[in-house]
């Protein structure tokens, strides 16, 4: 048996066998896209598993998002062949870092049932704390506050560990106080952040050296996904994770660990680290065992070519340095590509090559060349829509599956023509990590009222809902709770309840107060004995919630009311309220009806990790990929970051890669003349063709289009020159569509530049 292995491994090329096989001490697989990193982690925690090396509990396994975490648990079912009892710690960073915080959350000051915010409850509060401190929020925007203090937090810094220079920059000198004001007021309400999900963890690791050591021996194995997009905080978090039990590291560890302090990487994640190392005397020895080695069996795999992160303060560095991190590492490269024809492959390694900052490797594939890689022009972006559409219900018509069909957007807002072009067709379409459906207004309404019954001292939640639906109870009262609240440092539902025991209040104010506050009493002993999702029902009827949507005149009312609805059904997955909320402050990347057969539509961050057939690239133009601000940036870090995102997009397709360019698009309402991506010039003549849009007029048709630098393009030689050329040639003299129009949002790292929670991410993401 023992020569043969188990089923799971077969099949395995003898490089990942070994790095599923080589279970003691620390294992990097740096390997690039489709070589089966993913697939390699998961057959590890098939085979620790089926080796009895370790119990499911004993092994911490981080993904990327949550449908990535989904997914592995589902696979390792599948290899094991019966369900796994007991589940691993299988998930984002975030949603591990939170259910260890739930556990000791009084030593961040916090309850176990604590809220995690969201990026509007964070920018409301924070809008509070600049109000208070007379700074002028339209100088100095909360938002841009968030996105600083999320910065901190990616870097593992408390406030107290923020460089000056750094927090100066905010509010004439005031960043830093306002971040610990900020970190004040959550605990007083009861909420967290995502960034203090596993700021919190690094800080009671610190602190209590035993609750850290628990852990060290109880997570046997550690394995982690997507390596090259960690941030510091997640570094450091799994550096103090990894290193085996305190008591049985040597002294080397401590020198070394304070020499790396030395070299200069950033005071505070050193800091943590030399605090963690340990002076303690040795503690019993379990099983009698010591480990020899004074880093835990550490498994990570990644790509550097895939780092799309920095902006959200990923370092690639840490894949870099991995062996440097974990002494007497095994570093396993893979090379063979089991995903991708040889025509896609070819085409995506050649445009990574144009990349300075890269270790390179190799890749190749054993597959047919396939299909070249298509370049389509089209007119404009609703003719590219109209293109990619035509080219869909061909598939279709060819029998293949929707599921297996991808468009992948450089910035969301490009999405929208493609909604409402397979709306028209009828065309069945999900959203992935897109807008999501808790973050409409009733459905944050809603949640908002269940969040109240959940944790009283939800300040922002109560607030949020006091007067909807309306009850006369104004910003006059809301005002005066909160100064009551203040006084008093309780929270502003204790503030009703003992307001409207006094004449503070007009009568019918009183009395509206009143009703509300015994409402959320009944329903909160109701809890007790009720299913969650039918007190769901209860509460948004009672409260008169529903009702107000009911009366509501406007178009969208009945959509509302069908959201509710949905939001209900929802529930029943899960075991009970707090489970349910957790859910959703988590939740990062939302995959509509998972069941059905429908094609697929994400940005290109939101894609990492998966594979489809047919991948649509539309929207390949300087300005929008690469972006605008890539463009107008100094350097070529953002460009370069870029690039790996179309490595990463052309990487996912398996037998189509299909880009598209429009001559012009609308952006913000107005329309502007655009020329195609610098990253066509990039692409090798040999895997590409040219070929003509479906959607219409377009391409060599009506004339006009100012198709482009195809003149010097790379992979197009002089196969091509038309008219076009010469107007192409003008835009580039004018130095290209649109220079210097402001803002451009929907970019999914511009719009999250504020928050660690929005997109994938996901897991932001999540
Ligand atoms: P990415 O960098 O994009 O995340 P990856 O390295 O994680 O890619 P996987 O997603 O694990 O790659 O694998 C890519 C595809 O190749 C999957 O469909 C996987 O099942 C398949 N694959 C991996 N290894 C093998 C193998 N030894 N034999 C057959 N198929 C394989
Ligand atoms: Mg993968």
């Amino acid at each position: 048996r023992a020569s043969v292995g188990p089923k799971y491994l077969s099949g395995l090329n003898p490089e990942q066998r070994e790095a599923v096989e080589t279970l003691d001490g620390p294992v990097l697989v740096l390997a690039g896209a489709g070589t089966g990193k993913t697939r390699v982690l998961t057959t590890r925690i098939a085979h620790i598993l089926s080796q009895g090396r370790a119990r499911p509990a004993e092994i911490l396994s981080v993904t990327f998002t949550n449908k990535a975490a989904r997914e592995m648990k589902h696979r390792l079912g599948q290899m094991l062949g019966h369900a796994v009892e007991g589940m691993p710690w299988l998930g984002t960073f975030h949603s591990i870092g939170g259910r260890i915080l739930r556990v000791h959350a009084e030593l961040a000051q916090l309850k176990s049932n604590f809220t995690v915010l969201d990026v509007d409850d964070q920018v409301r509060l924070l809008k509070q704390l600049l109000q208070a401190e007379n700074i002028d929020d339209k100088r100095w925007p909360a938002r841009m506050l968030a996105g600083l203090i999320d910065g901190w937090k990616n870097r593992g810094l408390m406030p107290s560990q923020v460089p000056s220079g750094e927090a100066a920059v905010f509010g004439n000198g005031k960043g830093g106080k306002l971040y610990a004001s900020y970190q004040e007021r959550l605990k007083i309400l009861n909420a967290a952040d995502f960034g203090d999900l596993l700021l919190e963890n690094i800080r009671i690791f610190r602190e209590h050296p035993d609750i850290l050591r628990q852990y060290q021996q109880r997570f046997k194995y550690i394995l982690v996904d997507e390596y090259q997009d960690t941030n510091v905080a997640q570094y450091l978090w799994l550096r103090l994770l990894s290193q085996a039990p305190s008591s049985f590291a040597s002294p080397r560890l401590r020198e070394e660990v304070a020499s790396q302090s030395d070299a200069g990487e950033g005071d505070a994640p050193s800091a943590a680290l030399v605090e963690t190392a340990p002076h303690s005397d040795p503690l019993p020895v379990k099983d009698g065992a010591r480990e020899k080695n004074h880093v835990k069996n550490i498994c990570c795999v990644g790509d550097d070519d895939q780092s799309i992160y920095g902006w959200r303060g990923a370092e690639v560095d840490n894949i870099l340095r991995f062996d440097h991190d974990f002494p007497g590492a095994k570093v396993i490269r893979l090379e063979r590509n089991y995903r991708s024809t040889g025509h896609i492959l070819a085409a995506a390694s050649h445009l990574i090559a144009h990349n300075e900052g890269r270790l390179g490797k190799t890749l190749r594939t054993e597959d047919q060349d396939g299909e070249k890689v298509t370049v389509t022009g089209s007119w404009d972006s609703e003719e590219e829509a109209r293109g990619i559409g035509e080219e869909i219900e061909q598939i279709q018509r060819r029998g293949e599956k929707l599921n297996e069909i991808a468009i992948l957007v450089r910035a969301s807002y490009q999405m929208r023509e493609f909604e409402d072009r397979f709306v028209t067709l009828g065309l069945p379409y999900r959203v992935i990590g897109g807008p999501r459906f808790y973050e409409r207004a009733e459905i944050r309404d809603a949640l908002a009222y269940l969040r109240v019954i959940n944790s009283p001292a939800d300040d922002l939640a109560f607030e949020r809902i006091v007067n909807v639906p309306k009850r006369g109870l104004g910003d006059a009262t809301v005002q005066m709770l909160h100064d009551h609240a203040r006084k008093r440092r309780i929270p502003l539902f204790e503030a009703a309840r003992a307001v409207v025991e006094t004449d503070e209040l007009k009568p019918k104010a009183r009395g509206s107060l009143r009703d509300v506050v015994a409402q959320f009493d009944r329903w909160r002993a109701q809890r007790e004995v009720t299913a969650h999702t039918d007190l769901a029902q209860i509460v948004l009827d009672e409260s008169g919630y529903t009702e107000m949507w009911q009366k509501d005149r406007s178009a969208d009312a009945a959509g509302r009311l069908e959201n509710l609805k949905e939001l209900v059904r929802s529930m029943e997955e899960f075991e009970n309220l707090q489970g349910f909320l957790e859910h959703i402050s988590l939740v990062m990347d939302r995959d509509g009806g998972a069941e059905e057969d429908a094609v697929s539509l994400m940005t290109l961050h939101s894609a990492k990790g998966l594979e489809f057939d047919n991948v649509f690239l539309p929207g390949w133009e300087e300005g929008l990929f690469p972006s605008q601000r890539t463009l107008d940036e100094q350097g070529r870090a953002g460009l370069e970051e870029e690039r790996r995102l179309g490595h990463v997009g052309l990487t996912r397709a398996r037998r189509r890669a299909m880009i598209y360019f429009a001559t012009n698009r609308r952006i913000h309402g107005t329309w502007s003349t655009t020329i195609p991506s610098r990253f066509l010039d990039e692409l090798p003549a040999a895997n590409v063709e040219i070929t003509e849009s479906k959607g219409g007029s377009a391409w060599g048709g009506t004339g006009g289009y100012g198709a482009s630098r195809f003149d010097d393009l790379e992979a197009f030689g002089s196969s091509y020159s038309t008219p076009g050329w010469q107007r192409a040639q003008a835009n580039r003299n004018r130095g290209g569509g649109r220079s210097g129009s402001g803002g451009h949002g929907g970019f999914e790292d511009e719009a999250a530049t504020f928050s660690s929670s929005s997109s994938a991410g996901p897991d932001f993401g999540s």
